[in-house]
């Protein structure tokens, strides 16, 4: 990967390996762990258990991000040593910020001047999209979470996986893998070794996956009459859309609204999934999603997001069908995957 400027003007952002990485975790007495906003399971999960080994170590530790200001219900059982700090909270110039799962410094939303402030900024991330940011970064796009380099991390430090480590790392892995249908043989015996140290698999999956209050039965039918079937577009090979409106953006948690796109994603015959939350007045958040026919981590860096070629997204300002017909012309360009 290229060496590229970061935002400090002049200094240099260098990719590590492993065992630089590690050094660098290590000798630092004071570490700020960031997630992107909206942090799901695996930024969270990967954040979490990096800051339980590194406090165990001694050092002073928080763990936070931009945006809500508490983490989703689903994700308040991982924090059981209480490193979660409010994003108003996060020292203004930490010794070193730790960077997980967030694939560009705009992901960090109210806290990427923290990127700048801090003595030394290390990004681990799994993002095909990350092009490299802070003083240091570890990126990985094979790695199928973050949770995943985090573990290898664990290890190399001679870190215990312990049970609450574990439950973090498991839930990174559950989500970032569809239910690990996307998971190596590797990462499946990483999992294996996460059960052995205690994590039941059911309790901690369901809460992330599979519960929602009764009313979001109501949402979802709401949300799902916007679905509109587009066979012609995304290269002719399908595209379903939908909208979350405002109203129902607000009217449940984080989970119900991020839970759309997997109904939707299910649509036989469309290639690509798109839904549209509007988060402002004129802002709307995408999330994108293929079936391994179609790259849309570059349809969604070409609106100006990223993420990873079957699961990406991006945050524009306009009205949704101008933001639509921008979908459409990005899904036109994006590479066919073979
Ligand atoms: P999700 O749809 O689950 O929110 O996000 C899917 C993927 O797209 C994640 O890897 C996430 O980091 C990335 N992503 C989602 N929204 C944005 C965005 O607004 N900007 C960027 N750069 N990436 C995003
Ligand atoms: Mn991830």
């Amino acid at each position: 990967m290229a060496v590229v400027e970061d935002a400090r003007g002049g200094g240099a952002s260098r990719p590590v390996r492993l065992e630089e990485a590690v050094g660098v975790l290590t000798a630092a007495r004071q570490v700020v762990l960031l997630a992107h906003v909206n942090p799901d399971a695996d930024a969270l999960g990967s954040a979490l258990a990096l800051g339980l080994a590194l406090h165990r170590r001694g050092a002073e530790v928080q763990v936070s991000f931009g945006a809500p200001e508490r983490p989703a219900e689903s994700l308040r059982d991982l924090d059981v040593d209480g490193l979660v700090v409010t994003a108003d909270e996060v020292v203004a110039a930490p010794e070193l910020l730790v960077v997980l799962d967030t694939g560009s410094v705009d992901r960090l939303g109210p806290l990427a001047g923290r990127a700048t402030t801090a003595g030394t900024t290390l990004v681990i991330d799994h993002h095909v999209s990350n092009e490299g940011f802070g003083t240091h970064y570890y990126v990985d796009p094979r790695a199928e979470a973050t949770a995943v380099m985090v573990l290898h991390l664990l290890d190399a430090m001679g870190a215990p996986v312990d049970l609450p480590t574990a439950r973090c790392l498991y839930a990174g892995l559950v989500t970032d893998t569809r239910n690990f249908r996307a998971a190596s043989p590797d990462t499946h015996a990483m999992a294996a070794r996460l059960l052995v140290a205690g994590v039941d698999a059911e309790a901690v999956t369901r809460p992330l996956l599979d519960t929602h209050p009764f009313s979001w039965l109501a949402m979802l039918s709401a949300v799902l009459a916007t679905a509109r079937l587009e066979a012609g577009e995304a290269r002719g090979l399908g595209l379903v859309h939908a909208l979350v409106e405002r109203e129902h953006v607000h009217s449940g948690r984080q989970e119900e609204v991020e839970s759309v796109i997997d109904v939707l994603r299910t649509t036989a015959e469309a290639e690509v999934a798109v839904v549209l939350k509007q988060v402002g007045e004129r802002r709307w958040t995408a999330s994108m999603r293929s079936k391994g026919g179609i790259d849309v981590a570059a349809a969604a860096s070409a609106l100006g997001g990223g993420g990873h070629r079957v699961a990406s997204g991006f945050t524009l300002d306009g009205d949704a069908p101008a933001i639509l017909e921008r979908v459409r012309r990005a899904l036109a360009d994006a590479p066919l995957l073979g």
